[in-house]
């Protein structure tokens, strides 16, 4: 009797070394039918853009390549998952459909569907926790109650055991030589989207292998909790792309994270970053509305009225804050921008120029090689002071002094804006007098800090009043 074929669907798993899913799909030899199905939108999305999309069309690339070293090969289908695996299922004779758990909502949504296709149609299903150490509903308070802080939720996600690695998977069982069809590995064409300007890191399982053998060969953890909040040169792992398309899985990085050589203190502080992920998909998840608003009841509706215009600059680097237009700067040059800028920038936005922090959460989500919904939702509501255990409103962070703390030399600000290489670093840390400019070609500050904190803070303010 021949072997059972299944599909194992593709998603946010891009990658042959333990992945769960394909994993089990493989195992006890069932022929296995990979599959990937692409978005049907064209010219533009609100969730991502071109830089984004061609690190996804490399990714698949060099997934269809490896799979077709095991003898296989990567189906591409376009249009609803569950049409197009019902599809699939009745042209191949599948008996099941694998796949790792995606957990925004619109994944979420998807898989809905597609589970009741399969009830439907008498297809079996498994999926699989993948792409996180810990599932939302895995870490909840005492009483049973999702967090909506991150210190308890870290408590709590630390102390859970962590499951270990799959081996990489060497064969894969393949249906008999078949006449599927399949759509070419897609390239921004197929989207209508413009070529991608930004100098992103190279797509694909090898590349993310080698960045994280780099990252633990080069002492980057190591000396993590000391530099991480330096944006200049690569003080942190760089690894957000490679989470975010599943090209490394989180139990790999984990466990070479804590066997790295270097302090105890240091790889902890590491870690709690991977939980600080997993704390934002579980607030995506326990919580969804916060794609429409804020999170913080207190601070819904509140009035944010910055200009289409101060937005506009804001984008494109040109407000005269140095370090915020090298922030801005670096995401449209790499599809990347460190951290703690990331943090300067979102406050400037939303603070300063007083746009809604939906405006960024979007532009950055066009924009980073890494976007990814819950992080990004998360990180711009606690720079707006509106999202779960957020910075309180009232603690506005200063562009100067963020500088002269975090870029003191100016090496950061230096390599993203050419027209300040001349300017001693002094001067990057404090305003020029009033509409003068810090050089030739470039802009003086649109706005004075002082005056837009306090008009920030009467904003803030004058809600609180009416809440
Ligand atoms: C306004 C704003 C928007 C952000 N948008 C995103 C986004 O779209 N996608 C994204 O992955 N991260 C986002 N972050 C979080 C953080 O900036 C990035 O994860 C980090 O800069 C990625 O670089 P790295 O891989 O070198 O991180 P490292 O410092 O090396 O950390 C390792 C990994 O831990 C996770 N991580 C680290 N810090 C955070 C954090 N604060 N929140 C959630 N996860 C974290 C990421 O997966 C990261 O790759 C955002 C932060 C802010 C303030």
């Amino acid at each position: 009797m021949s072997s059972p074929i299944v599909l194992h669907w593709f998603r946010r798993d891009l990658r042959l070394t333990d992945n769960t899913a394909l994993h089990h799909a493989a195992a006890g030899g069932n022929n296995v039918v990979p599959v990937y199905i692409l978005s049907t939108w064209k010219k533009k999305h609100s969730w991502t853009g071109s830089t984004r999309q061609q690190f996804l069309c490399g990714s698949l690339a060099s997934l269809a390549k490896n799979l077709e070293t095991l003898g296989s090969r990567l189906l591409f289908r376009a249009g609803a998952a569950e049409v197009e695996l019902e599809r699939l299922a009745v042209e191949t004779g599948a008996t099941a459909i694998y796949w790792n758990r995606d957990y925004d909502p619109h994944g979420r949504q998807v898989e809905e569907r597609v589970q009741q296709m399969c009830a439907r149609r008498g297809i079996s299903f498994h999926h699989f926790k993948d792409s996180v150490m810990h599932e939302a509903g895995e870490v909840l308070t005492g009483g049973g109650q999702p967090y909506r802080v991150y210190t308890p939720y870290s408590r709590n996600w630390l102390s859970q055991p962590k499951a270990a690695p799959l081996p990489v998977i060497k064969s894969l069982g393949v249906p008999p030589r078949s006449t599927l069809t399949s759509l070419p590995v897609p390239t921004l064409d197929y989207w209508e989207l413009p070529p991608c300007t930004a100098d992103i890191p190279e797509p694909g399982e090898r590349a993310a292998r080698d960045r994280l053998k780099n990252v633990i060969d080069s002492g980057i953890i190591a000396r993590y909790s000391e530099k991480r909040d330096t944006p200049a040169g690569q003080t942190t792992s760089r690894l957000g792309q490679d989470l975010r398309f599943g090209l490394i899985s989180i139990r790999e990085l984990y466990a070479r994270a804590l066997s790295a050589s270097g302090p105890a203190a240091s790889i902890q502080t590491y870690i709690k970053e991977l939980a600080w992920r997993e704390f934002y998909m579980a607030i995506l998840w326990h919580y969804p509305e916060v794609f429409e608003g804020e999170f913080n009841p207190d601070f819904r509706g509140i009035a944010w009225t910055g200009s289409d215009e101060a937005f506009q600059r804001w984008c494109q680097g040109k407000t005269g804050f140095p370090i915020v237009d090298a922030g801005m700067r670096e995401l449209l040059g790499s599809g990347f921008i460190h951290n703690r800028v990331r943090m300067i920038v979102s406050m400037f936005l939303t603070k300063d120029l007083h746009c809604h922090w939906k405006l960024g959460e979007s532009h950055f989500m066009q924009h980073l090689v890494d976007g990814e919904n819950a992080s990004n939702n998360g990180g711009w509501q606690w720079s707006a002071g509106t999202g779960a255990d957020a910075a309180p409103y009232f603690r506005i962070q200063n562009p100067w002094t963020q500088t002269k703390r975090y870029d003191p030399e100016g090496t950061y600000i230096k390599k993203w804006v050419p027209e300040l290489r001349d300017v001693p670093p002094q001067r990057l840390m404090e305003p020029p007098a009033p509409g003068l400019s810090l050089a030739p070609g470039y802009p003086a500050p649109m706005v004075d800090h002082a005056t837009e904190r306090d008009r920030c803070l009467a904003m803030f303010a004058r809600h609180r009043g009416k809440v």
